[in-house]
């Protein structure tokens, strides 16, 4: 009986299968090591997943090394990357790389190297055919070592045949590069060796040295710059010190911090009634809490004091926020309070930054965790909390593989790890609070601002009436720009665009095409001229006569930030106005330099999409403008009301964070939707219980489980006829499909698709169906360029 290895190797393969090995007897193989494994010819980094105890199919390959002794995955992880790679229909190569050290990977560049001596290999390429003496010439060459791409770019795909063949003969072997590890920082230090009696007998000849071996006696360890700073400049003296044995040098481990943290630790502020009442629920929860708070309750300091709770009992936290450069203030808070306890993860982050702070967490040298979504693999000792703030937040997706949901993670942690989780926000999604009401989740609530800070009022404008005949800007905002402008406070005027989506409105009495079958929003369809349902295909013409109150008020709509910008100065010549969009913030720092602008009080008009909604938190505005609540609402998503209203009441918790009461005006065609007047009124319950309604009729989350497929194909013939295929197979098996249809961006990089969506109820497993489908069809879908991209729990149809 021989021990067998279950292996996920290191590369991004189609099959989500796991393959297995033999182990040697010479290794001594452990759950979540690296090693080396043979595969597809060549050798590759893999990870240990599991150690089967029975027996495995006869004729497998041997674990040929081990890449490092320590494992580079615990127990827990391997769990919950199995857990994630069942549901999210991905394999565990792909959910047990998200575990993995940043900068551990392997490259997908393979190296190619000689396996035979130069004289030898050159005389015999001589009896070769032409092609493979190229690339034996090539390699030799190169040193007698080049990697794929290397050769590739160099002699062209034609030569791959070649390649095989001498590999095939043994002449040449491919194995896997792996990547470097990101070199460790160190510093020299200095400390003594001598003591008294050593240092009398120096006295009188070097009273220099004296002087620098008695600040090193004092103080322990110094480097360089600290010991110049103290004695002045002494590198001499030091060098005489250590040539006679009274100091000694070596070198400590220096991590690199992206940002020296900011320790000023202020008076920890007296918790709120509520504040306490929730932080007390946290203590006390058996299953995750959801903290509902409306925006401005405080919910930061009651974070702070889980995680302090959580640290003093010799645990670590982690604290993901929606996006990091969107959240400085979160960031600054955790800083200011638990200073160098804190390591910061996420992309923005050099490679010697971002290895630095995940080593620092896994070591257990920084207890608290802040980060972004990929924060919530961090390897820490025992992690005790993971808090998701603003768990609504769309961006807790990942929209590549393994397309997994930042907060189910979180869940399937704290169960796995015994940590406590935290889930917060002011507008819950419809899934968290819908899981709170059935006792899944533990909600406990924040009703009241901090300081008693009343809402900023909020007034719905109907442009139906007030709307202008050109531009975007209604009458009674333009008036409330000119009254803030004038008494010296700033604005932030808001527009949801989501670049793709142009829909039809009516004008005169607020009018959208939906679909008949999925109540979704059609888009238009410049090539088609027709207006399309992008769930189930539905299409319509645009009407020449409004279907609702027959008049001529029939648009075509879709605004840009940046016309937006341009009316607003326009309106206001004296206004100093700034913009803050993706074109304004492609460059690193971008987005927190016109923040910083914004705040310093450079500017008194700051207009934005949603950027500008989150977290943001300026005194100095008064005025918060939504342009056109219509453009979230008419999101081809059954979603929509849910992100209007969420959106509506972010941006509405924007105005009135200073002393200065805040006003909020929403322009809409819509005024009477529930969406828009729940925000208006801060009512989420209002909004929550017609929008669970609306789901339980249309059949959607959370009533449902959804999962799109698209399925690309350089042809759209191929692409239309798998997708129909694949509707057809998931049909057969009793699955529900929408669709299929193309998708709402029909081409990618000259790549055609069409896409799909299954549903069912939560009670009825169809992931397993579909995966079943999915892992048949890799077999046909290799061989004919045709690709599959699966997204359970999918947040955009795209
Ligand atoms: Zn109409
Ligand atoms: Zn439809």
């Amino acid at each position: 009986l021989e021990a067998i290895a279950e292996v996920a190797v290191d590369l991004r393969l189609p099959s989500l299968k796991l393959y297995h090995y033999k182990v040697p007897e010479s290794l001594n193989v452990r759950l979540g090591q690296r090693v080396l494994v043979p595969f597809g010819g060549r050798v590759v980094q893999g990870y240990v997943v599991g150690l089967p105890e029975t027996p495995g199919v006869a004729d497998l390959k041997y674990i040929t090394g081990l890449v490092e002794e320590e494992p580079a995955l615990s127990p827990a992880a391997i769990s919950v990357a199995r857990v994630m790679a069942d549901h999210y229909i991905a394999s565990v190569s792909d959910t047990v790389r998200c575990f993995a050290q940043p900068g551990t990977g392997q490259k997908d560049d393979p190296l190619i190297t000689l396996e035979s001596e130069p004289d030898e290999a050159l005389r015999a390429a001589d009896l070769l055919p032409a092609s493979q003496r190229r690339v034996l010439e090539f390699i030799l060459g190169a040193g007698g070592q080049c990697t794929l791409k290397e050769l590739v770019r160099e002699l062209g795909k034609n030569h791959l045949g070649a390649l095989r063949a001498l590999q095939q003969s043994g002449t040449i072997s491919k194995s896997a590069s792996l990547k470097q590890r990101v070199s460790e920082k160190r510093t020299r230090v200095f400390s003594a060796v001598a003591d008294t009696e050593r240092l009398h007998a120096l006295r009188r000849s070097a009273p220099r040295q004296v002087q620098v071996l008695e600040i090193l006696c004092l103080e322990g360890e110094m480097t360089a710059q600290e010991l110049n700073a103290r004695a002045g400049e002494c590198r001499a003296v030091v060098r005489a010190l250590i040539r006679k044995g009274y100091v000694r040098e070596s070198s400590v481990r220096d991590f690199r911090t992206p940002a020296a943290p900011r320790w000023k630790s202020g008076l920890v502020p007296q918790l709120t009634p509520e504040q306490s009442e929730a932080y007390r629920v946290i203590k006390q929860a058996d299953r995750p809490v959801l903290l509902f708070g409306v925006t401005g309750s405080g919910k930061t300091e009651v974070y702070q004091r889980a995680v302090e709770d959580t640290i003093a009992a010799g645990n670590s936290a982690i604290m993901l926020v929606p996006e990091i450069s969107l959240t400085p203030q979160m960031v600054r808070a955790l800083t200011s309070r638990f200073g160098k306890e804190v390591a910061v993860l996420h992309s923005m982050l050099s490679a010697g930054e971002r290895y630095d702070e995940w080593t620092r967490a896994k070591l257990g040298r920084a207890r608290v965790v802040v980060g972004a979504r990929s924060a919530v693999f961090a390897q820490v000792p025992k992690l005790g909390l993971v808090v998701v703030d603003e768990e609504h937040e769309t961006t807790y997706k990942q929209s590549c593989v393994p397309r997994y949901h930042a907060r189910e993670v979180a869940i399937w942690r704290g169960r796995q790890e015994g940590a406590r989780v935290v889930l917060g926000s002011a507008t819950p999604s419809l899934e968290s609070y819908y899981k709170a009401t059935k006792g899944e989740y533990e909600a406990v609530f924040m009703r009241t601002r901090v300081d008693e800070r009343p809402f900023p009022t909020v007034s719905v404008v109907d442009m139906r009436g007030d709307g202008p005949k050109l531009g975007i800007v209604g009458s009674t905002l333009r008036d409330a720009l000119a009254e803030t402008l004038s008494a010296g406070g700033q604005a932030i005027l808001f527009l949801n665009r989501r670049g793709f989506s142009t829909f039809v409105l009516c004008t005169e009495c607020g009018y959208s095409a939906k679909c008949p079958y999925c109540s979704v929003s059609l888009v238009y369809h410049k090539a088609r001229g027709k207006l399309v349902c992008h769930y189930c295909g539905f299409e319509r013409a645009v009407p020449d006569v409004c279907p609702n109150c027959a008049g001529r008020g029939i648009r075509l709509l879709g605004f840009g930030t940046q016309r937006a910008e341009e009316e607003v100065r326009a309106l206001f010549p004296s206004a100093r106005v700034l913009r803050m969009d993706v074109d304004t913030t492609g460059t690193r720092g971008s987005h927190q330099r016109i923040l910083e602008r914004f705040e310093n009080r450079e500017a008194d008009i700051l207009v934005g999409t949603q950027m500008v909604a989150k977290g943001l938190d300026i005194p100095g505005v008064t005025l918060v403008g939504v342009l056109s609540a219509d453009t979230s609402l008419n999101i081809p998503d059954f979603r929509a009301a849910e992100r209007t209203f969420c959106l509506l009441v972010q941006v509405a918790g924007r105005a009135g964070r200073g002393d200065e009461p805040g006003r909020v005006i929403i322009q809409s065609y819509n005024p009477e939707h529930y969406s828009v007047k729940a925000a208006a009124n801060h009512d989420y319950h209002a909004f929550y219980t017609e929008e669970l309604i609306n789901r339980q009729t249309a059949g959607f989350p959370p009533f449902a489980r959804m999962v799109s497929i698209v399925v690309g194909a350089t042809s759209d013939k191929r692409a239309e006829a798998w997708s129909r295929r694949i509707t057809e197979l998931l049909r057969n098996k009793g699955v529900e499909v929408l669709g299929p249809v193309t998708a709402p961006v029909w081409q990618i990089r000259g790549r055609y698709r069409w896409m799909l969506l299954a549903r069912g109820p939560l009670d009825a497993d169809i992931l397993a169906p579909v995966r079943e489908i999915v892992e048949s069809a890799e077999r046909y879908t290799n061989a004919h360029d045709v690709t599959l991209t699966v997204d359970v729990d999918p947040l955009n149809l795209m």
